[in-house]
């Protein structure tokens, strides 16, 4: 005997009332029940419409993202809420015409449909750039730049920054930044993990209390824990106030192994000036520029790197990164209302100047953010093809 959809009770197929639903029928105990169900089934349709008018994405979007690369949890949302799908050969699949109404993908458990769930909470985004006429940067300067403000106005007494060592060049040192000089020596990009928690602690120990902290999103996320987990340092008794300053970050590098690709390009790292990763290309300004493709580096990425799903420093009280930004301006997301109020202060002091983001700038910010989200997905295709971690 049928069991009514919407009260549950069991229904005589030939006194009980009936509905068509994907081509299945449905028995109703009463018409009360059978009205329900329509409804619903009416509503289905009211949200495809509106959806449509917002944005048209079809079911191809969905094979591609998730079906495709073996993601898909077989939970059956998207077939349930749309006529056309069903399940074939094990998988989701089309049997009709798409109208690309965008149910089935806004409804996927796997699919990240919103912007705080690709980039976190962020109060307000900005592109910028410093003004100081000694510093330059590695995309507008802007960490450096409220780095220096911050120590000015002593809303800090130190700040933890990475700096090139002078014995082997480009290698990472931490280091506790208590004047301008080595706050200004700091400015730059290096893409090679940096060991900052150690130096964090140093400068507690040493007695600083409001601590600047530069690092990208695993050093925001360790600070992070060592403040709110109950076996936390900070969180037990080292107190101190920090502010925590995120780099975007895709992937860091295994020192020797950089080292000896360039050495292998003939590009000694002592004659390195600058490195840029941007849009797929790893550019080294040394005597002249050169650029790779940055699958030629692949093989030296941190396995860590391959894991991490986080662009943009989620943590942090600002993010700063190149990605949405033109040459010589910093993106900047501000999180809480201490970053933000900093943020605008160090304007006003005349340390940096401010823009709002372009939506269109703002899409390739989430667009990355996007590609890091989902790398994950890619683990399959790599042990596949044999890079594996
Ligand atoms: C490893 C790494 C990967 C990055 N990847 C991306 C990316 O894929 N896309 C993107 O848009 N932006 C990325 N960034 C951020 C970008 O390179 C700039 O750091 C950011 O735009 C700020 O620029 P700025 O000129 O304002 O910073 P600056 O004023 O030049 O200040 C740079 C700050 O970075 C710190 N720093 C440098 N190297 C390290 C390190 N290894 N670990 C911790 N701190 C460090 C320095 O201490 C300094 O405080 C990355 C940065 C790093 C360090
Ligand atoms: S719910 Fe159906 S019609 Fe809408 S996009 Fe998905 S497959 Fe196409
Ligand atoms: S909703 Fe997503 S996870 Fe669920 S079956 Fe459809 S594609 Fe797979
Ligand atoms: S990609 Fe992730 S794990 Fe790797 S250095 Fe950047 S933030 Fe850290």
């Amino acid at each position: 005997m049928p069991i009514d959809p919407i009260c549950k009770m069991p229904v005589d197929e030939k006194t009980g009332f009936k509905s068509v639903y994907k081509n299945k029928e449905h028995f109703f105990c009463s018409e009360n029940c059978k009205n329900k169900f329509d409804e619903l089934d009416k509503s289905v349709i009211r949200v495809r419409r509106s959806l449509s008018d917002r944005e048209r994405i079809s079911f191809g979007k969905l094979k591609r993202e998730i079906i495709d690369p073996g993601i898909c949890t077989m939970c059956g949302a998207c077939v349930a809420s749309c006529e056309v799908l069903d399940i074939v050969g094990g998988k989701p699949a089309l049997k009709g015409r798409c109208t690309s109404c965008g149910v089935c993908y806004n409804q996927c458990p796997r699919t990240i449909t919103t912007e705080s769930s690709l980039i976190g909470k962020v109060r307000d985004v900005f592109t910028a750039k410093t003004v100081l006429s000694d510093l330059k940067g590695q995309d507008g300067g802007v960490v450096t730049s409220m780095l220096l403000y911050a120590l000015d106005e002593g809303l800090i007494d130190s700040a933890v920054v990475t700096v090139k060592s002078e014995e082997e060049p480009w290698k990472p040192v931490p280091i506790v930044a208590q004047t301008r000089e080595d706050i200004l020596r700091s400015a730059g990009s290096i893409y090679v993990h940096s060991m900052t928690m150690e130096t964090l602690m140093s400068a507690i120990k040493r007695g600083s209390r409001s601590i600047g902290f530069v690092g990208p999103s695993c050093n925001i996320d360790a600070v992070y824990k060592m403040q709110t987990s109950p076996y936390g340092l900070l969180h037990m008794f080292m107190r101190a106030n920090i502010l925590k300053m995120g780099l975007f970050c895709m992937d860091t590098f295994n020192y020797e192994g950089l080292k000896a690709f360039l050495e292998s390009k003939s590009i000694p790292l002592s004659t390195v000036r600058a490195m840029k990763i941007r849009k797929g290309k790893f550019s080294v300004i040394a005597d002249s520029e050169h650029t790779f493709p940055l699958n030629d580096i692949d093989r030296y990425r941190n396995g860590s790197c391959t894991v991490c799903t986080d662009l943009t420093a989620e943590r942090s009280d600002l993010s700063f990164g190149g990605v949405g930004s033109k040459d010589g301006y910093t993106t900047v997301l501000a999180r809480t209302g201490l970053g933000l109020e900093l943020f605008k202060d160090a304007e006003d002091r005349g340390y940096i100047k401010i823009e709002p983001l372009e939506r269109q700038a703002f899409e390739k910010v989430l667009h990355l953010a996007k590609a890091k989200k989902t790398q994950m997905y890619m683990i399959k295709k790599r042990f596949e093809t044999g890079k594996g971690l």
